[in-house]
């Protein structure tokens, strides 16, 4: 029952931040009406943090993709865009340490939050983020403190669930997602790890086993090429994403589902 629940509550959160976060959020890959739209936007944030915050990172990653200005690109070296990143190093101990500790992006979104009500941190993620900007959700979202209050009620929810085999199950998820969708920055910015199917001005690759580990997000090189499109598998091949805002879509919950041209 409780590995049930473990593998069920990382395929859902998963999907809150390659379905919710990534394609609806911040490439507009199709529209989503609430409550799907803050149903998707609260399974992202039970992982990822801000929804303004990730997908202000995001959006100048894509601008400035592999550039000394992208936030977490492998020119800095593997373990820097793996998470070194998010702690400020480019040494692997330390890194690999922090991946591994589950729970450690919480911490440095408590951290993130303190620096911010100190005046530290001004907010400048949100300029990339008008967009959201303008929804009740997303600026409560992006309040400092919000996030790890969600935390701790994740955490109560797993003691109250099943005390500490639940607090396990809860680092477990954290400890996947975490790292699942770190390497989507390293292993798929790494020529080495994947094959070029586009011609893109980035290193971005194409991983076809971290797709399944990723709900589709493995296929980076295609999505670097059109950005925008809800499918990242362009050529076939597991994108469990595309999968659900098909379902979505066919089922009139999903609109505007955009695919580049050539690939309608
Ligand atoms: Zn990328
Ligand atoms: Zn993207």
């Amino acid at each position: 029952m409780i590995a049930l629940a473990t593998v069920l509550a990382a395929v859902l959160m998963g999907l809150g931040n390659t379905v919710g976060y990534h394609r609806l959020l911040t490439h507009r890959s199709f529209k989503a009406r609430p409550p799907l739209r803050w149903v998707l936007t609260l399974l992202g944030a039970l992982h990822g943090g801000s929804p303004v915050l990730w997908v202000g990172l995001h959006r100048l990653h894509h601008a400035r993709s592999d550039t000394d200005s992208d936030p977490h690109s492998p020119i800095r070296g593997f373990w820097w865009a793996h998470c070194g990143w998010l702690i400020g190093t480019e040494r692997a101990l330390p890194a690999l340490l922090f991946a591994l500790s589950g729970f450690g992006q919480q911490l440095t979104i408590l951290l993130h939050d303190v620096r911010r009500l100190l005046g530290r941190n001004p907010p400048t993620w949100r300029e990339l983020c008008p967009d959201l900007m303008g929804e009740p959700l997303m600026r409560f979202l992006d309040a400092p403190g919000v996030m790890p209050v969600l935390f701790v009620v994740q955490l109560g929810a797993a003691w109250g669930l099943a005390g500490w085999t639940g607090i396990g199950a809860l680092w477990l998820v954290h400890l996947w997602l975490t790292n699942t969708s770190w390497a989507v920055n390293s292993v798929a910015h790494t020529a080495r790890f994947g094959r070029r199917t586009f011609e893109t001005r980035e290193d971005s690759v194409d991983v076809p086993w971290l797709a399944v580990l990723t709900h589709g997000e493995g296929y980076h090189n295609g999505h670097h090429r059109y950005p925008r499109s809800a499918r990242h598998a362009l050529h076939g091949g597991a994108d469990l994403s595309w999968a659900v805002i098909r379902l979505l879509s066919a089922t009139g919950l999903a609109q505007d589902v955009w695919l580049p041209k050539k690939f309608r």
